[in-house]
């Protein structure tokens, strides 16, 4: 097949998760005719909400361009509750609230995945795209390419997109033979989720319009709002120790651990044990990979998307955000290439892979940051400082939170102009310093004379 004639018109791809089922709307745009093999069943039939992972996420600026840019925003905004900040849980029970920027419009919004996933699914449905559900891909020849479900069908195509998450079948199988670069860690953390329910005169326990933390170096609570009043709060711990989900099996403990670390907890979720002792932990995992796609010398591929390209670990809510930022890069790069696939494919991976490598290690290191530093005072006051410049020179100084979280700016760009501000942010606060430090010790001289 001839470049030109591949046009890449019959698409394969597989997961109709976030990533899955956005690129599926976006391709079916094009004029694309898309499939999508999904091994679990339809979100949208009755009782799956309960099956699925029913977190919520915190969508920020690169998620709201691309769903604006596919006509989607709108209708999901009813579905949203806005975050302004974040609200600080500390142990003595004061609560402190950091806004997350200066603008209106810099706030984050929570949702359910599964109400977002169901838009996702309805929309690419409208356009065309035909789902097969409960089917699982269990191999992928990259030569042709082609895919084979559980069920022995093979499916060739002339585009294959593997967005079938972190533990993705198309990487293992795109990578066969190949000299592929595969880095994948596991956090020594895992997470359990947690209802704050709706009190019992049916309004919200907690300020609604904020993401919650709960912050320590023995576990950290991170609580997103839900559109009814409750919250969905996430508990990380350690996998291991006395304080670590393997020591936390028994009700007494449990509660115990809950009363001293977080004790507000104990009124907010009044059957917090309960629910712990519920559900085994689950594991979180960053995930970097090369290449992202293969092609055929007639002009077809497989591409990777999504978490199958580059799993991070949740800490700076961006792994959903990134996604959909990958499903509208794709989509240029198709618009740029319009007769050349691998030229397509290409330029979406060499725009993309550098950004979500610094995502992973920015994502480490916020980890860090909500495990250990957002209860010290010299933190806050950093922040706070980085806030005023920013308000000060609300062009020229930028907070990276808020270039992350509210612009579409490369991540890769991103931390580079974040280093530069830091460096002169440590100048302002050692020259600070020194002066401080020249008056006490002037008045402690003066004192003595
Ligand atoms: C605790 C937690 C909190 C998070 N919070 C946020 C947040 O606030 N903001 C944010 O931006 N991100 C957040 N994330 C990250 C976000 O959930 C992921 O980045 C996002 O789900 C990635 O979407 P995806 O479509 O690539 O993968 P997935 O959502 O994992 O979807 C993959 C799909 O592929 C299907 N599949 C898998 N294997 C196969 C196969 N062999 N054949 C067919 N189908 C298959 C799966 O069933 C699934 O439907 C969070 C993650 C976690 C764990």
């Amino acid at each position: 097949m001839s470049r030109e004639a591949a046009r890449n018109h019959e698409t394969i791809v597989v997961g109709a998760g976030l990533a899955g089922s956005l690129t599926a709307v976006y391709l079916a745009r094009r004029g694309f005719r898309v499939r999508v093999l999904e091994r679990r069943g339809d979100p949208r039939a009755p009782g799956a909400k309960e099956e699925g992972r029913s977190i919520n996420l915190g969508l920020s600026q690169r998620g709201i361009v691309a769903l604006r840019e596919v006509g989607l925003l709108e209708r999901l905004a009813p579905l949203t509750v806005p975050m302004r900040g974040r609200v600080v849980h500390l142990p003595d029970g004061t609560l402190r609230f950091q806004p997350y920027g200066l603008a209106e419009d810099q706030i984050l919004h929570s949702i359910l995945r599964h109400d977002l996933n169901v838009a996702l699914v309805d929309e690419a449905e409208r356009l065309g795209v035909e789902f097969s559900w409960g089917q699982r891909v269990t191999a992928v020849d990259r030569t042709k390419p082609a895919v084979t479900t559980d069920d022995q069908a093979v499916h060739t195509a002339d585009l294959v997109v593997g967005a079938d998450g972190a533990f993705s079948a198309v990487r293992t199988h795109l990578g066969r033979g190949l000299r592929m670069d595969l880095h994948q860690e596991f956090l020594e953390w895992g997470y359990k989720e947690l209802l704050i329910p709706v009190g019992d005169d049916g309004e919200p326990r907690t300020e609604l319009r904020a993401l919650h933390v709960w912050p320590g170096d023995e576990g950290l609570i991170v609580a997103h709002p839900n559109a009814d009043g409750s919250l969905t709060a996430t508990v990380f711990l350690p996998f291991e120790g006395e304080h670590g989900f393997a020591g936390l099996t028994e009700a007494g403990r449990v509660r115990e651990f809950f009363a001293r670390r977080f004790p507000d907890t104990l009124t907010l979720i009044p059957d917090v044990v309960e629910q712990f002792l519920a559900h085994p932990p689950a594991s979180l995992v960053t995930v970097r990979t090369a290449p992202w796609h293969v092609t055929t010398d007639d002009g077809r591929g497989v591409v990777l998307i999504g978490d199958a390209a580059h799993a991070v670990y949740p800490f700076f809510g961006q792994g959903m955000n990134a996604a959909f930022e990958d499903c509208s890069v794709l989509n240029r790069c198709l618009a740029t290439h319009p007769h050349d696939l691998p030229q397509a494919l290409a330029a979406f991976e060499d725009s993309r892979r550098p950004h979500t490598d610094v995502l992973a290690e920015l994502s480490k290191r916020n980890f860090v940051e909500l495990r250990d530093k957002l209860r010290s005072p010299l933190f806050t006051v950093r922040k706070k400082v980085d806030l005023a410049l920013h308000r000060l020179l609300p062009n020229a100084w930028v907070p990276l939170y808020t270039l992350i979280a509210h612009t579409t700016v490369p991540y890769g760009e991103a931390l580079a102009r974040a280093r530069r501000q830091d460096r002169l942010l440590g100048g302002v606060t050692a020259a600070l310093t020194g002066a401080a430090l020249a008056g006490l010790t002037h008045r402690l001289q003066a004192k003595g004379r």
